[in-house]
């Protein structure tokens, strides 16, 4: 299997400044407050101005990196258009601050959108509750579920606030974006409906989460829609780039820019089998989501991972019980138990 190729090698972007990976491409770096500790943002030169591809978690620490690419890379000129890829907190928390300034268009697909609202808002079934009664099912235990609702809703926490209204972007739109056609292509199973933005003319893929060079996107059953396949959603999601020629540059969101579409989703794809098969042995006895969590993660004390970890460990156990795989059971204490068929 070919290995992926890094162009820029070790140049990265310092804080506040930018690397051009393409003609009329920038690349720029924003802090996280977690583990995964930056996200990359793409600036497309437009004539007059710029369009920004994903905008930062919604911290002091990004809004004042935003400020010095506004003066230094940005070189004065306004944004002309802010396109999200997904509603996560890391790409959409500073759009609506950014869009206000400059009184800029923003672009997502209606998925995000409506999705970014429900639970900004916390409406019934996006909201804490709903999240603490889909992980009570799957065995969370009373002491965990009364921490998230300690917590309660951390989407505020990156996403000070979100642009009242939008321009909608459709699977296999072509965007004019920086004076080029960009392709946008659709991705499930990380978030409702995911737009990477394809661009035929520089073979440049910004692929946001849906397809990252060294860690694997995480993939969850959330509160509004327990039951979903959202594994077999994603696999059959990054199937769609193996169209893409072999010489593609992808932008990911998290990592380096990298060449190698065709052996990061065969990696991707053998990942999630192993894992599958490994849930599976672990099913000889009827087990909940949470008994095998350690089964694909180690042992895990950290409330925010714990919620990531669970999330994916249903889907993982949503798609072969989809599949027919393993059987789901009710025990009497009301926690749904996974057996092998
Ligand atoms: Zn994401």
């Amino acid at each position: 299997m070919h290995r992926l190729r890094y162009p820029f090698h070790d140049d990265v972007p310092l804080p506040g400044e930018a690397m051009t990976v393409a003609p009329g491409v920038l690349w720029h770096k924003m802090p996280l407050p977690f583990a995964l500790n930056h996200i990359n943002l793409w600036l497309l030169e437009e004539e007059g101005g710029w369009c920004a591809v994903d905008a930062g978690y919604g911290s002091d620490e990004t809004r004042a990196l935003w400020e010095r690419q506004f003066t230094g890379t940005m070189g004065g000129r306004p944004l002309v258009r802010m396109v999200a890829t997904h509603y996560h907190p890391d790409h959409i928390g500073l759009a609506d601050w950014l869009a206000t300034r400059f009184d800029a268009p923003f672009h997502c697909s209606l998925g995000e959108f409506a999705y970014a609202r429900a639970v900004w808002h916390d409406l019934p079934g996006f909201d804490v509750a709903a999240l603490n009664c889909h992980f009570a099912k799957h065995g969370l235990g009373a002491d965990k579920v009364a921490q998230f609702v300690e917590r309660g809703n951390t989407y505020h926490w990156g996403v000070p606030s979100l642009p009242v209204n939008f321009n909608r972007i459709l699977a296999g739109d072509v965007l004019r974006l920086g004076g080029a056609d960009w392709q946008t292509i659709p991705g499930y199973g990380h978030s409702p409906e995911h737009m990477a933005l394809w661009c035929v003319e520089k073979k440049v893929l910004i692929s946001g989460d849906m397809l990252l060079p060294r860690i694997s996107t995480n993939v969850g059953a959330w509160g509004s829609d327990p039951e979903v396949d959202a594994l077999g959603q994603f696999i059959a999601s990054i199937e769609r780039f193996l169209a893409l020629p072999e010489d593609t540059l992808v932008l990911p969101s998290h990592g380096k820019p990298f060449h190698g579409i065709a052996p990061r989703v065969e990696a991707l794809k053998a990942h999630h089998v192993e894992r599958l098969a490994a849930l599976r042995a672990a099913c000889t006895e009827p087990k909940s989501a949470m008994d095998l969590v350690p089964v694909l993660f180690g042992r895990i004390f950290d409330l925010y991972q714990t919620m990531f970890a669970l999330a994916e460990c249903i889907a993982h156990l949503n798609h072969l019980w989809h599949r027919g795989e393993v059987r789901r059971d009710v025990d009497d204490a009301g926690v749904y138990r996974f057996h092998l068929v």
